[in-house]
């Protein structure tokens, strides 16, 4: 089924990185905050993580910020309310957010993307809202990123799946036709969706299945 392509695209969260966006209703946010050196109050860190999260959750789904997401940054900026907040602290709150929104790389997933790589031309097609830095930092270090020959972050580019926009930038840093590219994601309405918008094929891993899929398979690992 994917022999054909010569390129694949992958989605990131919940495809290879598992264990992201702790962002519950018991989550204690300011364990974190505090460990980074911040001075504010628990609850309002508390608060003001939880309003800047339902800030873009809201905001995600909807068509009208596609294509202008807001940054995590501005979200911060929006829900701050009378007191503002210093650079210093807005800093704080972002980077406290990133190690919140952040999973983890299970070495299988890492082992079955290197040798995909042998095989196939690799870039990432990746939606988060934090800032990318914490996830270059952690997809360099499980050998992901030096295999990839382009990616796009939707916190860099402003625009979030179901977009075909970041997929078609992705193929045209690497100068790849659509139609000799395959998403893999676990999404139907922002992996598979965005590749269809795009013209691109796509398999769903994770237990998702949709008819306008070219397949689904349990996990990465299989393919
Ligand atoms: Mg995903």
């Amino acid at each position: 089924m994917i022999d054909k392509f010569s390129t694949i695209l992958l989605d990131m969260n919940d495809t290879f990185m598992f264990g992201a966006d702790r962002f519950g209703s018991n989550e204690d946010y300011s364990i974190v905050y505090h460990q980074l050196g911040g001075m504010m109050e628990s609850v309002r860190v508390n608060q003001l993580i939880q309003s800047a999260y339902a800030y873009l959750d809201i905001r995600y789904p909807d068509p009208q910020y596609r294509e202008s997401f807001p940054s995590l940054r501005e979200a911060f900026v929006s829900v701050e309310g009378q007191d503002s907040l210093s650079e210093m602290d807005l800093e704080l709150l972002i980077e406290t957010f990133a190690r919140h929104e952040l999973g983890f790389v299970p070495p299988e997933y890492a082992t079955a993307i290197s040798q995909l790589s042998q095989r196939f031309r690799l870039g990432l097609v990746i939606d988060i809202w934090a800032p990318k830095t914490l996830w270059i930092e952690t997809l360099n270090q499980c050998g992901v990123f030096s295999v990839c020959e382009s990616a796009s972050f939707s916190s860099e580019c402003g625009i979030v799946k179901p977009s075909p926009l970041p997929f078609l930038n992705v193929l045209e840093e690497m100068q790849v036709n659509r139609q000799d590219a395959v998403v893999i994601g676990d999404s139907v309405r922002r992996d598979l969706g965005g590749a269809t918008a795009a013209g691109i094929a796509c398999i769903l891993v994770g237990g998702a299945k949709h008819p306008s899929a070219l397949g689904s398979v349990a996990n990465l690992i299989d393919i």
